[in-house]
């Protein structure tokens, strides 16, 4: 191999050997690189606890596919893409800008594993790698120029457009790629016939081209050049990270690391501290800055500014005051104003609601999860918006509208403080032949009904508590349900932040179950099902209707007749604590297409994970926020394009918001929705 003609590490730059310099450059990069960190790490030594480190395998699994992987970037397909070169090319970048670090102070130095054959594959990789990136940067950059998706876009009121830190650092990027290929480039053209050449077609290949025939001391010229620009640009580049956006390319790694391994469930007011021991708490859930934990601060500064969340989120696309990319970039404003570079932190404490958030803006969510299933760094939303929640509670700011349900749970054990005694008088509707056995007369069974509130005291959706009763006998399953003993799951009350009430309901439900000697628990309500499964305590194994139907008819003890009309299209709408919160999307959809003759579409695009709210369960009934539109009718719309007349849904609030919203859109006699137990009661074989 020919030696090299020139070395920025032999170069001499005003007289003096440049090699002095290129080992300042690295050294107060770093140092300054340090000392950004440290300070950006100080709200997160003054947050509150937060044990992430069980189950490391999983979270393993969760970086080599999330961050490896870029396993949700494919959701959005060009996006995604771009990003997806942009990182591989950085990747595969990183170990040669450490090589051309060290290359200024020291002369021809490779490093280890980059020599020989080895080092041969990988510079045809880097050349491929920086032509890549530097391609995919100009679409970038002419996409966030000129043909922005609206998700980028920043309201007035919420802070200024991003797009001129993006192109900024679009154009660092390119200027990376430019410097590194023109720096090997101008040597590969001074070398000459005889040394190995560039990858065909690359930058690395073109710069090769353009100078070959220039005279050596000139290439000397150009190639030191392109080593200072790149060496100052990647220690620039470096140091620019941790002050916007882009900070996400150094703490992705941890956020996914860190990031929360089960959905469905809510994080405890403070962690550390038992449910017994919740007398003791001063003061409940987030009211500022410093009472989040240290994982949703990084949450904050991992956040990628790309908009999916708030692109999926229902609340925001009804406009509602409520995008969930804002609850992460208003927090980042905050931290890095509060939390400067340099000078002293600011101990003014202001309080988030009012400060940076309004009331109906954390009111507004429904715990959906579409934002945190999008979110392609692991960001989560539920557990802080209901520790928001939590916070004003304890600080009495609650809406109007909620403190009569409240009040009612509290006292009655249902939102609608209806009476105990008649919350099995949905059983006097179930039939002839079905007999429902009572916790509350003493009796038991294998398998417990859960019935909860709305299916309970509802007239409309005491329909579905028969048809589960029906079908459970049909299915010859011995059964039980509580009765007047049974309280509200109070999935909700503790989902909007009433954390106390939540336990109380929890405790008396806990002894109501243990009384019926159940082995099993059934639900129809998902919202009961996720309570009992993700903030109960020793329960036995809980199962949604859907899943029982699926393994009758697999089993052969359900069997369906024809449906008597199959002119109609039929498609099933998700409920959002069935599938994200619960995984379960399949079983339900068995079961409708195990009935002869009924035809189903899926909403496309918008079904499983990506399935639209329809507005919200349990107290979100009662709160009625500032929108645009209904979710439901959202809902209902994307139904009808899929070419649907009938949606078939799996839970009592997706029944009663889209039962609403078919009256608020004008389509009563043209669309229709039924629960999935009255289209399987409905279908049974005698
Ligand atoms: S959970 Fe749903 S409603 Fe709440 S912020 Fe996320 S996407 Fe929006
Ligand atoms: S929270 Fe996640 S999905 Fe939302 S803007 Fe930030 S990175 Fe994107």
């Amino acid at each position: 191999m020919p030696h090299d003609p020139f070395s920025p590490a032999t170069a001499m730059l005003a007289g003096m050997p440049a090699k002095y310099l290129f080992m300042l450059i690295p050294l107060l990069g770093l140092a300054c690189f340090a000392w950004i960190i440290a300070r950006r790490m100080v709200p997160l030594l003054r947050a509150a606890p937060d044990p992430r480190l069980e189950r490391i395998p999983e979270r393993i699994f969760l970086v080599l596919k999330l961050w490896l992987a870029q396993w949700r970037q494919p959701r959005y397909v060009l996006a995604g893409m771009l990003h997806i070169v942009v990182f591989f090319g950085f990747l595969i970048l990183a170990a040669r800008s450490i090589q051309m670090v060290v290359l200024g102070f020291v002369d021809g130095f490779v490093l280890p594993g980059l020599g020989g054959a080895l080092g041969e594959v990988y510079n045809v990789k880097k050349d491929i790698a920086s032509t890549a990136v530097l391609v995919a940067v100009v679409i970038l950059a002419v996409r966030r120029a000129f043909f922005k998706p609206a998700r980028y876009e920043v309201p007035e009121k919420l802070g200024k457009d991003h797009t001129p830190e993006a192109l900024f650092v679009l154009g660092l990027i390119a200027t990376l790629m430019i410097s590194e290929s023109a720096f090997e480039g101008s040597l590969l053209a001074a070398q000459g016939e005889g040394a190995s050449s560039a990858t065909f077609l690359t930058l690395t290949w073109l710069f090769e081209r353009m100078l070959s025939g220039v005279q050596v001391s000139t290439l000397a010229g150009m190639n030191l050049a392109a080593y200072v620009i790149h060496d100052l640009t990647f220690f620039f580049f470096l140091c620019l990270l941790p002050f916007g956006k882009h900070f996400h390319v150094i703490t992705s790694l941890f956020n996914v690391f860190f990031m929360r391994l089960q959905t469905g469930n809510i994080k405890p007011v403070v962690h550390g501290i038992s449910d017994a021991q919740l007398d003791d708490v001063k003061s409940f859930g987030v009211k500022k800055f410093e009472d989040f934990t240290w994982k949703h601060m990084l949450d904050f500064y991992s956040c990628v500014d790309c908009g999916r969340c708030s692109d999926r989120c229902p609340a925001n696309a009804v406009k509602r005051p409520l995008s969930p990319r804002f609850i992460s970039i208003k927090a980042r404003d905050y931290a890095f104003e509060h939390y400067p570079i340099l000078g002293k932190s600011k101990t003014d404490h202001v309080p988030l609601i009012g400060g940076i958030y309004s009331e109906d803006e954390i009111w507004s969510c429904t715990t959906c999860g579409a934002c945190e299933e999008e979110c392609p760094v692991g960001i989560e939303y539920i557990d802080k918006i209901v520790d928001l929640r939590r916070g004003m509670v304890d600080d009495g700011m609650v809406p109007q509208s909620l403190q009569k349900p409240l009040s009612a749970l509290e006292k009655r054990g249902n939102p609608w403080g209806k009476l105990e005694k008649k919350r099995a008088e949905w059983t006097a509707g179930v039939g002839e032949g079905v007999q429902v056995k009572l916790v509350e007369k003493g009796e038991t069974a294998e398998t417990l009904y859960f019935v909860d509130s709305i299916t309970s005291y509802d007239d409309r959706m005491q329909k579905i508590a028969q048809a589960t009763a029906r079908i459970l006998n049909k299915g010859n399953v011995d059964f039980v349900v509580i009765g007047k003993d049974e309280k509200d799951s109070g999935h909700d009350v503790r989902r909007f932040g009433e954390e106390m009430l939540f336990q109380s309901l929890k405790e008396q439900n806990t002894e109501a179950i243990k009384a019926s000697e159940a082995r099993r628990i059934v639900v129809n309500d998902p919202h009961a099902m996720n309570a009992l499964r993700n903030d109960y305590a020793d329960m036995p194994p809980v199962q949604h209707v859907s899943e029982l139907i699926a393994d009758a008819v697999e089993s052969g003890k359900l069997k369906f007749k024809p449906l008597a009309n199959s002119s109609k299209t039929y498609t099933y709408h998700d409920p959002c604590y069935l599938g994200r919160h619960n995984g379960t999307y399949d079983a339900p959809r068995q079961a409708i297409d195990c009935i002869p003759g009924l035809k189903r579409v899926e909403m496309e695009g918008n079904c499983r994970d990506r399935s639209f709210c329809c507005g919200g369960g349990g107290l979100m009934l009662f709160y009625e926020p500032e929108e645009e539109q209904r979710m439901g009718v959202v809902r209902v719309e994307q139904a009808r394009q899929a070419g649907a007349d009938v949606i078939v849904t799996a839970c009592p609030y997706c029944l009663t918001n889209i039962e609403d919203a078919i009256k608020v859109a004008g389509l009563e006699g043209k669309m229709e929705v039924l629960d999935l137990v009255e289209l399987v009661d409905g279908q049974l074989q005698d």
